[in-house]
């Protein structure tokens, strides 16, 4: 049977537990699971490619049907270069549905052979984007049990003395 492979594309800056919890309920639709980091030159990380690469796959350790990659540009090429057929993304709000929608439109459009396929956020997550643990740590908070262990370490390096 042909091997089944899913992109899971984002920022992942940095991978939270709501990235890695989609990322373990995709592997029961797929058998390879690529994290797929798109690289922005526009839009200045808290952390460089390379770091959420280093991070992700610390977070992964051991799994044998995750790769963890990067990419520049459209999406779509993306897909179609790894000869994928299907995205997964994660859809927490509303708010994540309007825009998620778009894209998966444009992606179409751009590429009609692919297709992407959504996966509601667990209750335990549906709170936590990058962004909002990144605010949180800058004030001292604490992102205990929300991120891996090895990102609430980076997190502590970036902004210190937590
Ligand atoms: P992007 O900048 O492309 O939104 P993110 O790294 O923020 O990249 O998110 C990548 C994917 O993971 C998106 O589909 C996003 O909706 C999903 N995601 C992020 N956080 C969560 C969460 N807590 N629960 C479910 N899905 C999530």
């Amino acid at each position: 049977m042909k091997e089944r492979i899913g992109i899971y594309p984002g920022s992942f800056d940095p991978i939270t537990n709501g990235h890695l919890d989609i990322l373990q309920r995709g592997l029961e639709l797929f058998d390879t699971l690529v994290v797929a980091i798109a690289h922005n030159i526009e839009k200045q990380g808290l952390f460089s490619v390379e770091e959420r690469k280093d991070l992700i796959l610390r977070s992964v350790e051991g799994n044998h049907n995750i790769i963890v990659d990067s990419f520049e540009g459209l999406q779509a090429d993306y897909v179609r270069k790894m000869n994928a057929r299907f995205v997964l993304r994660g859809l927490r709000a509303m708010s994540d549905f309007e825009y998620e929608f778009q894209i998966a439109s444009m992606n179409r459009n751009l590429n009609p052979d692919m297709d992407t396929i959504f996966m509601m956020t667990s209750k335990d997550y549906f709170f936590v984007s990058s962004r909002t643990i990144k605010e949180v740590a800058s004030f001292g908070g604490s992102v205990e049990s929300l991120v891996p262990r090895v990102v609430e370490e980076a997190l502590r390096q970036k902004f210190g003395g937590l």
